[in-house]
Formats: C-alpha cells, sequence, structure tokens
C-alpha cells in the first residue's frame, strides 16, 4: 500500500495517545486525529488512573510536572443507602493504603495533554481534526476494507485506523460493529458546591500527605441506593479547595422510561443525610453533564475489528464491567493495538485474520477475563437488588463483630448465612457464581488487606491488572 501514513488514529484521549505513541516508538508513521483544539481540550472529568499501568505505558508519568499543585482524591468511604436509611461501614480507603497508592486521581483535561506530548515526542504526528466518516475499498461488497477517514481538513489514508473517539463513537456505528442504543448510555450529572475548606475537612476527616507531592487530601464517598432506579453518585470533597462535587449517574433507557430528568433523579441523593451534610451551609456554584458508558449493563461489542479498522476503548464500549473504569482499559487496549501495528507493518501483512488478532489478544488478557456478560444481565435484571441486601445485612454484621474483636472464624461462620438469599441465583448460573467469585475476590483484596483480613502485598505491587 502507499498510502502515506502506516496508521491513523482518531481520537486523542487514553487509547489514542497509547496506541499513537506505541506505534510511533516502533517507526511507524502515525497522524493522531483530535476534534478539540487542543487533547484534552474536551476532557471535564478526572479520573483515577492506575499508577503501574500508566508508568508502564507513559513512562515518567508519575513524576510529570503536570501534576504540581494538584489536589488528589485519597479517601474512599463505601457506603449503601438503602432508601434512606444510611448505614457507614466505615471502610475508609486512606493514603499511605496500598490501593490508594496505585492509584491516581488526575484532571484529564491535563493529563490528555501531557499523554499527547509524549506520543509526539515519539514521532507521531498530531493534528486537529473532524473525523466524520471512513472510507473504504470495495465497500458493501466481499472483501470490503477501511482505508481511511474523511475529516473537516480532507481525507487520509493508512492500511490501518484506528477508532478510539470514545463512547457513542460515530466512526464505529458507520462501521456497523457498534450500536449505541439508549441502553448503553448513562447520564452523568455533577453540581460544584462551595464550601469552607476548615467545615470540609471536619466533615470528612481526611488527611494530610506530601507522598513527594504538595497535597490536601480530599476524599470520595460512593453512594450507591438499592434500587437501580437511583443507580449510582459519589461525592468528592476537595478541603484544599473548598469544593465539593457530586456527581450523579442514570441510564438514559431507564430515564426515558420512567419520564424523569437527571436532575429529578439527582434529588433523590441530595436529600440523603451523606450528602446534605457533606454540603450544609455551601453555596451551589455551577452544573455541567456528560455522557458514561453503561457497558457493565451489557457489555463490550461483540467484534472489535474490521479489515483495516481496530476498536479501542470507549468507542467499543469498553467499560470495566465489575467497576466501570474505562480509563485504564482503554491506555491498555491502546497500547495492545499499537504493538498490533507494528506487527502488521514488520510483516507487511495486512490481512484480516491479523487484524482479529487484536480481538484475540484483549480476550486473553485481564480486559477479556473481567468481560462476564451474565454479570451485566444479572444486575441489570433486578440482581443488583439482591445482592445489596444480603451484603447489606453480611457487611454490617462482619463490621459490628470486628469491632467487637470477635475472632474470624466466628465472623465467617456468622456471615455465611447472611448471604443464603444470593446463593439459589449463583446457584442457577454456576458459571456466574464463579466468576463472580474469583472476580470479586480479586477486587475485594485490596479492600481486605486494609481490614487485616488478607496479607498486605506491599506498596504498588502489581496484580495481574497492574492495578
Ligand atoms: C465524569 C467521568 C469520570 C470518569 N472517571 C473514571 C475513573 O475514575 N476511572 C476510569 O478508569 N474511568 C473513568 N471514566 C471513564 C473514562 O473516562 C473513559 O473510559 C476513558 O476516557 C476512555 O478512553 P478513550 O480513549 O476510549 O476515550 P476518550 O478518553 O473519551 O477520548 C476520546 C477522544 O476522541 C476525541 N474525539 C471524539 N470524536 C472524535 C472525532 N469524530 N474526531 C476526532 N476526535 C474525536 C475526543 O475529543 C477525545 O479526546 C470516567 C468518565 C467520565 C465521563
Amino acid at each position: 500500500m502507499s498510502a502515506k501514513y502506516d496508521v491513523i488514529v482518531v481520537g486523542a484521549g487514553l487509547g489514542g495517545t497509547a496506541a499513537a505513541k506505541t506505534a510511533a516508538e516502533k517507526k511507524l508513521k502515525v497522524l493522531l486525529l483530535e476534534r478539540g483544539r487542543r487533547p484534552g481540550d474536551k476532557q471535564m472529568s478526572g479520573s483515577y488512573l492506575f499508577r503501574t499501568i500508566t508508568e508502564e505505558v507513559f513512562p515518567g508519568f508519575e513524576q510529570a510536572d503536570f501534576h504540581k499543585g494538584q489536589i488528589r482524591v485519597a479517601g474512599i468511604d463505601f457506603r449503601w443507602m438503602l432508601d434512606n436509611d444510611e448505614k457507614r461501614y466505615g471502610v475508609s480507603v486512606a493514603p499511605g493504603a496500598e490501593v490508594m497508592r496505585n492509584w491516581m486521581t488526575v484532571y484529564r483535561n491535563e493529563t490528555d495533554e501531557w499523554f499527547a506530548e509524549q506520543a509526539v515526542k515519539s514521532g507521531a504526528e498530531l493534528k486537529t481534526a473532524l473525523v466524520t466518516d471512513l472510507l473504504w475499498e470495495n465497500e458493501g461488497a466481499e472483501g470490503a476494507r477501511v482505508k481511511g477517514v474523511v475529516t473537516d481538513v480532507g481525507n487520509f489514508e493508512a492500511p490501518i485506523t484506528i477508532d478510539a473517539s470514545g463512547l457513542n463513537s460515530l466512526i464505529a456505528q458507520r462501521s456497523g460493529l457498534a450500536d449505541w442504543g439508549l441502553d448503553k448510555v448513562m447520564l452523568g450529572l455533577k453540581y460544584i458546591y462551595r464550601v469552607d475548606g476548615d467545615l470540609l475537612r471536619q466533615r470528612l476527616q481526611t488527611y494530610m500527605d506530601t507522598d513527594g507531592v504538595e497535597v490536601d487530601w480530599g476524599a470520595t464517598q460512593m453512594l450507591c441506593g438499592s434500587n437501580p432506579d437511583h443507580f449510582g453518585a459519589h461525592a468528592t470533597g476537595m478541603p484544599g479547595r473548598g469544593i465539593v462535587s457530586i456527581c450523579f449517574y442514570s441510564a438514559l433507557k431507564e430515564m426515558v422510561e420512567a419520564r424523569v430528568n437527571i436532575h429529578q433523579r439527582a434529588q433523590w441523593y441530595l436529600n440523603q443525610p451523606t450528602c446534605k451534610r457533606l454540603i450544609e451551609g455551601g453555596e451551589f456554584v455551577y452544573c455541567n453533564f456528560h455522557a458514561l458508558a453503561a457497558g457493565d449493563m451489557v457489555g463490550y461489542v461483540s467484534k472489535s475489528f474490521l479489515s483495516g479498522l481496530l476498536l479501542v476503548g470507549d468507542a467499543g464500549g469498553f467499560a470495566q464491567p465489575v467497576d466501570n473504569f474505562g480509563a485504564n482499559v482503554a491506555l491498555w487496549l491502546g497500547r495492545m493495538a499499537g504493538e498490533l501495528c507494528a506487527e502488521m507493518k514488520a510483516t507487511n501483512d495486512y490481512s484480516e485474520a491479523m487484524f482479529a488478532k487484536y480481538e484475540e489478544n484483549w480476550r486473553n488478557s485481564w480486559v477479556g477475563e473481567d468481560n462476564v456478560p451474565e454479570i451485566s444481565v444479572f444486575m441489570r435484571d433486578g440482581g443488583l437488588n439482591q445482592v445489596f441486601s444480603s451484603m447489606d445485612d453480611a457487611v454490617s454484621y462482619a463490621f459490628a463483630c470486628k469491632w467487637e474483636n470477635k475472632s474470624y472464624p466466628s465472623i465467617i461462620l456468622g456471615v455465611i448465612p447472611k448471604l443464603l438469599p444470593v446463593l439459589p441465583v449463583l446457584l442457577e448460573m454456576p458459571h456466574l457464581g464463579r466468576r463472580a467469585a474469583e472476580v470479586g475476590l480479586k477486587r475485594a483484596a485490596p479492600f481486605m488487606q486494609l481490614l487485616g483480613l488478607w496479607p498486605s502485598a506491599g506498596p504498588n505491587a502489581p496484580t495481574s491488572k497492574g492495578q
């Protein structure tokens, strides 16, 4: 092929910059297209990134200048709120705990720009362009393949196009691989309040920690209702800035059916004691919105490649089904796609079988391992309610015992009957039960370490996910 570029990457987010950097490092000619005036321009959120994965893909990330003066969010309180009955279990993840040592909060607006800089330093060409369509060879016929993209500044061709253009990707839809229905998108609403910093410190009981960077730690409280109608929210208090941001999430489909808007949905949380206490005496400043993959509810796209095209990150619906964290998955897949591009170039093999290797690779990695459609279906169909109410009993009991210094065997014996109501559901689906146990155990390990129920792995110890 005589295209000017070896690879075109659409979108300079996490997946796109990781793919572009990886391919450029292997001396491929990479064109990275971003619709924003600069990478990060369109990002209005923060993210928890896993340090190990991020540092591996972008060496130097942890010590990069853009972290200076940032407020990091350090603590996470897990609370189950069952229909106005607030329960706090006291699982508070504080600075110094291994799990937080390996998570780093970042402002995507700045992070994406830095990631793109690294891709450019490696040799990628970054261009501001809005990609509006795909270019095809033999479109609609046998042997059709993607040969490039159409943009507002002209057409570009390459034997490989990587779509990393994020949620609701136009390109993924044009390719026919993804169909972004209402059930696949959640709407997020963020309310920002100004609250006195000292008051916030008292309310959050947060800590000061330096960890090599001057920071005034904040804390995030995860709030879950028992009813999927009120699917999720988290409140982050940043005493150093005197700010509380409360994010509410609800599936679009579910809101359309219930004929409510996201502000109405948010009221339920705002009336909860946890939220009320946090923002009391504060001043509402502004709100903004964002879309989020409801991938945990529906699973990934069934096919993530075509001849000439790879889908990376949110464009392929790759939200982590277990915790819905897509950033780390996007980074990982971006690198995987970049490496495959280098292999195709080295062997001069751009056959469909080579593109299929991408899918094979991620399915065999932790990304595929965590893609458990049964969990998604189970949660969507009300399983979440059953799990929450059983967990509610079991977890309150376990914490009460821990505070009373009861022995672990007696705690375990007491907890088992409380989890029995979930058992019939799991037995009906043995595969789900086994996978849920495996994934749940892996996920629970860091928190169990904090409670002293699991051997400590030491700071920054990578798990199979590099978390
Ligand atoms: C509020 C919020 C909080 C989140 N918190 C976390 C978290 O804590 N941890 C976590 O792991 N995940 C989190 N996520 C999810 C995470 O942000 C995404 O999973 C991740 O950004 C996906 O990366 P990506 O590279 O696939 O897409 P994105 O990061 O969305 O990047 C896509 C890029 O493509 C560009 N683009 C889009 N369309 C075009 C086009 N047609 N032409 C050219 N460029 C285009 C966009 O401008 C953007 O720069 C959060 C998401 C939101 C909204």
